[in-house]
Formats: C-alpha cells, sequence, structure tokens
C-alpha cells in the first residue's frame, strides 16, 4: 500500500464511519423525528436553535444508516430513493434553513474570480494546460496544487494578509487516486466520487490534503472538469479551516463570518454530514450547495473567455 493509499483510505475511514452521538439514546430516533419535520413548517423549524436543528439531521441520517448498513465495497452507492423519501424531504427541509449567508457565498464568488484571473495570467499553469492530455501523474498533482495555491492565496488576500485567521489559513496536500463508480446491486444507480477533502472543523489546517479521482469515468482528463473538482473541493477546505479556527480560537475570526462559521462547527459537532448516498439531500446541504456552484461556475467559465473584472 503507498503512502498516498493509505492517506485517502484515512480520510474514507473518517468520512463514512460516523459515531453515534452520545445523547442518542435518549432522544426519540429519527423515524419520529422525520414525521415531526414533514408536519412541521419551516418557519417552525426556523425557530429550533441551530444545534436542535442538526442533531435532528444527525438522527435522521443516523436511522437511514441502520436500516441500510453501508457496505465496504460501495460505500458511496446511492440508497434506492424511493424507500427513503420521507427522509430526504424531511433533511432538506431542515437544510432549506440552514445554509451559508449571502456574503459568505458571494465572498467566496470573489475568491473564485481572483483565483482565476491568476490562473488565466500563470505562464507555468499555461504550460500545464497546453499539455494537459499528455501531463505525468506528478505535473497533473503540480497543476492541481497551483490552482489550490490560487486560491488559498486570494482567500488570504481577502481576509487581509496580515490578520491572525489569514495566518492561521494553509495550503493543503493534493493526492491523486483511481476509483470507477459505485453501483448499488439492487436498483442499479452508481455514483463516483469525484474528489475527497475530509471537511470536518477539528483537523488540524493543511493536515488532511485533497484527493482527486483521475479514472476516465470521473471525467477527469477534460480540464473543465478537472478544474472544477480541484475548485470543489478546495472551497471544502476553506471551510474546514474557518470552521476549525471558530471552534478553537473564535477571536481571530471576524464578527461577519461569525454566523457561518458556526454553521460549520455545528454540523460537525453534531455529526451532520449528509452522505453522498442519500439521494439529493446530500447536494441540499450548505457546503455542497456552494461548493457545487462553485465548481459549476469555473467548469463553465474556463472554456471561455477570461473571467469579466470584478
Ligand atoms: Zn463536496
Amino acid at each position: 500500500m503507498g503512502k498516498q493509499d493509505y492517506n485517502f483510505a484515512q480520510t474514507i475511514k473518517a468520512f463514512f464511519i460516523r459515531k453515534l452521538p452520545e445523547d442518542y439514546l435518549t432522544h426519540p430516533q429519527g423515524s419520529s423525528l422525520t414525521h415531526q419535520t414533514l408536519n412541521s413548517s419551516t418557519t417552525e423549524i426556523r425557530t429550533l436553535t441551530l444545534t436542535e436543528r442538526f442533531q435532528r439531521v444527525s438522527m435522521i441520517i443516523h436511522d437511514i444508516d441502520q436500516r441500510f448498513p453501508t457496505k465496504k465495497e460501495h460505500a458511496n452507492a446511492p440508497i434506492d430513493k424511493e424507500k427513503i423519501s420521507d427522509e430526504i424531504a424531511a433533511l432538506n427541509k431542515i437544510s432549506s434553513t440552514l445554509q451559508f449567508s449571502e456574503r459568505y457565498n458571494n465572498w467566496i464568488k470573489i475568491i473564485t474570480k481572483l483565483a482565476l484571473t491568476d490562473l488565466y495570467q500563470s505562464t507555468e499553469a499555461a504550460e500545464y494546460i497546453s499539455n494537459w492530455k499528455k501531463l505525468s501523474q506528478k505535473d497533473t498533482q503540480k497543476f492541481l496544487k497551483l490552482n489550490h495555491h490560487f486560491i488559498i492565496s486570494n482567500v488570504k488576500r481577502m481576509l487581509g494578509k496580515n490578520t491572525d485567521l489569514a495566518k492561521h489559513i494553509r495550503e493543503d496536500r493534493v493526492f491523486l487516486y483511481h476509483e470507477s463508480y459505485q453501483k448499488n446491486p439492487d436498483t442499479n444507480e452508481a455514483r463516483i466520487l469525484r474528489g475527497i477533502a475530509n471537511i470536518g472543523s477539528n483537523i488540524w489546517p493543511g493536515s488532511n490534503g485533497i484527493h482527486i479521482n483521475t479514472h476516465p469515468d470521473s471525467r477527469f482528463q477534460n480540464l473543465a472538469c478537472a478544474l472544477d473538482v480541484i475548485f470543489h473541493e478546495s472551497v471544502h477546505i476553506i471551510e474546514g479551516q474557518i470552521g476549525y479556527a471558530y471552534r478553537y480560537s473564535s477571536p481571530i475570526v471576524p464578527d461577519w463570518l461569525k454566523q457561518d462559521a458556526a454553521l460549520i462547527v455545528e454540523r460537525d459537532s453534531n455529526n451532520a454530514y449528509i452522505p453522498t448516498r442519500m439521494g439529493n439531500s446530500y447536494y441540499k446541504q450548505f457546503n455542497e450547495v456552494l461548493a457545487h456552484q462553485i465548481g459549476q461556475f469555473v467548469n463553465q467559465t474556463i472554456n471561455l473567455t477570461p473571467p469579466a473584472p470584478l
């Protein structure tokens, strides 16, 4: 087992094997919470605290996990969505009340445009791009890392280079892996993980790594798709590091970011990340909404002309 395989295995493990919250047994089970959620209005759900809402998400996820245990060979294969349609509807209803602020979303969009501008102006990047289809694994890794660098350096720039939070933000490592679709044998529905970044706010910044799937099934050979995925995962890295800063040294997080940082920390404290196998509820959770938007923006922009000035 190579070093990269080891890191990937560790990441996957941390990502998919969630522990039950300590007070799991003293809470109503997920199935009754699903119905309680479906019978409440969104306004009523908004009156619950962040913790209560993420706990509810966590309970519903654990209820699904218990009924449809993860199989090691296809940990991400989608569960038959007909069988969990109530749970998906309930999760989506709660998620609609747990979204990043407009200000945070726009801030990340500005960082993305600045990073794309750096990419367009970089002779090093131009070299990699002109040889894209022929790049060695090592150069592919370097190119992805360069893009990650453009993103992180613009996060620091936007925060103000000498601020405490900017000093805390670090670039992460980039690894490659190769993995095909994972299929649910009952429904034949397949899903592929195009990349992975452990997004926990309890992970030491820069210690975790981004893992990018270079398998042809992931459309990685298409430059726009490769950039889509490195930007997507980098958005998660920013999220994890802001969450970490807020969790362990909240005074360094500027006031305007605190509400969004609290969202990240509360999700992690309650083990409430919705896994890919749970239908479209995965796409509707706040951090995936943003990461997918950014990835798609990059994907659509990259084939066109340089981004419009800010
Ligand atoms: Zn994601």
